[in-house]
């Protein structure tokens, strides 16, 4: 006996008929007019849940719990074994090797091609890769990249330039400025402030992330492309409360080194940098801008510091940095919905990869139990939770989608991991990186 073979009822045959009438009426889905991918870098479900317990107490009260696609997601990049759940769950160490980092996870994400780690939106040929960036610019739709991390980053710079090493960031800040087509670039990574807000003195320049020439042509308005360039917090907060702002292209550069916030003196939560904005307040500038394109629009917004925090194993500046990145989400939902764009906009929140494999306190491959969990201690407390890696895991991410074409990911699972639907309470269905960008662009494109 075989019952994997569908039978065919009258049941079933009219239920076949009925949805192909409703697609040949209503069309395979509506198109979405803008997307909203936001990406909170280096952070597995651990690392969601561990911000939940210290943001709310509680599972479940996050901005995109309410969404109605709730996923796993793979992210091992190219020339890697596909993600394993039997091997996942009987070995603790087994899912620090094959991991992506950041640049091919972005390149999956945005092309939906795997490359290897470090390549930006190049496959393993140096070929240039398309982004969904690029494609939502060639549809006449205005595109955007807000980060906590420098601009010229390897999750933001992906979006509309190409390389073979994220390392060159000269490059990588010059293509951004000088020949993407970005309508909105907010981020850190400012050549004359360190990485606590202070002025730099007399000539001393922090270059790793912008070369001071691109920035003196941005502050001279000579790049030749347009950018109104804005650098102060006040600037940002003006244009983040201007719902009908003048300027069409803007390139916000907050006034410190590589974070926000992260990087400054100390390891603990709180006593931020005052002087540069928070990641909410260059989402909604950016977002203001865009939303005065007819046509529609691309924006990726990155909480970029979640990963450095779990690179340094740094739970309070983790959670610190991810209560941006939800505080952000939920101002861009009451965005949407103010401006009536909610079903015409599709809006995916998931990571590129896990950093730091977070697991309970009792965890590790010498315990007894291995995969012990994270447990909330309360509300504004630190949950009891601990880092067992300072790097990549090749570990399923959670991904969340709500809007048109969000549906499509439900085609496009991959496989079931039990254990991880026990462990972390959800269907345990997967899918990979790759499939972002086809569920993005066929909502686009539709
Ligand atoms: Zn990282």
């Amino acid at each position: 006996m075989n019952n994997r073979h569908p039978r065919w009822t009258i049941g079933r045959a009219l239920f076949i008929l009925m949805i192909l009438t409703l697609v040949a009426v209503c069309g395979w889905g509506a198109a979405a007019k803008n997307v909203i991918l936001l990406i909170a870098d280096g952070a597995g479900f651990n690392a969601f849940h561990c911000s939940s317990y210290y943001e709310y107490g509680e599972l479940g009260k996050q901005p995109y719990d309410v969404f109605p696609v709730r996923l796993g997601c793979t992210t091992h990049p190219y020339g890697s074994p596909i993600y394993d759940c039997k091997k996942t769950w009987s070995n603790f160490k087994y899912i620090r090797s094959h991991s992506t980092d950041s640049a091919a996870a972005a390149t999956a994400l945005y092309t939906g091609v795997k490359t290897e780690n470090k390549r930006m939106s190049t496959n393993p040929d140096n070929h240039p890769l398309t982004t969904i960036a690029e494609i939502a610019h060639s549809l006449d739709k205005s595109t955007g990249i807000v980060s906590s991390v420098p601009f010229s980053h390897a999750t933001p710079g992906a979006a509309f330039t190409h390389n073979e090493g994220r390392g060159n960031t000269d490059e990588i800040a010059e293509e951004i400025v000088y020949r993407s087509g970005l309508t909105v670039v907010f981020g850190a990574g400012h050549p004359r402030y360190d990485n606590n807000g202070k002025k730099l003195l007399g000539k001393k320049r922090n270059e790793d992330y912008c070369p001071d020439e691109v920035y003196q042509a941005l502050i001279e308005g000579i790049t030749g492309r347009g950018w109104t360039f804005i650098e102060s917090k006040n600037a940002m907060e003006a244009l983040a409360a201007d719902p009908t702002p003048e300027p069409t292209r803007v390139f916000g550069l907050a006034k410190c080194a590589s974070t926000l916030q992260y990087s400054r003196d100390g390891k603990r939560r709180g006593r931020l940098n005052g002087n540069v904005p928070t990641l909410e307040t260059m989402s909604l500038a950016a977002l203001n801008v865009l939303g005065k394109d007819e046509d529609g629009f691309f924006l990726m917004i990155e909480g970029g510091a979640v990963d450095w925090a779990n690179h340094g194993n740094n739970l309070d500046r983790m959670v610190e940095e991810f209560a941006d990145f939800n505080k952000t989400i939920a101002s861009i939902m009451d965005w949407l919905k103010q401006r009536a764009l909610t079903k015409e906009t599709l809006v995916i929140v998931t990571s590129d990869h896990e950093c730091g494999q977070i697991w309970g306190p009792k965890a590790g491959e010498k315990s007894k139990t291995p995969f012990d969990l994270p447990k909330s201690r309360g509300k504004g407390k630190l949950p009891e939770a601990k880092h067992y890696s300072t790097g990549h895991t090749n570990a399923l991410v959670p991904l969340f989608a709500t809007g048109p074409g969000s549906e499509y990911f439900h085609a496009l699972v991959d496989g079931v991991d039990e254990q991880a639907a026990r462990v972390w309470q959800f269907s345990g269905q997967y899918v990979d990186n790759t499939d972002v960008f086809t569920v993005m662009k066929a909502a686009i494109t539709d």
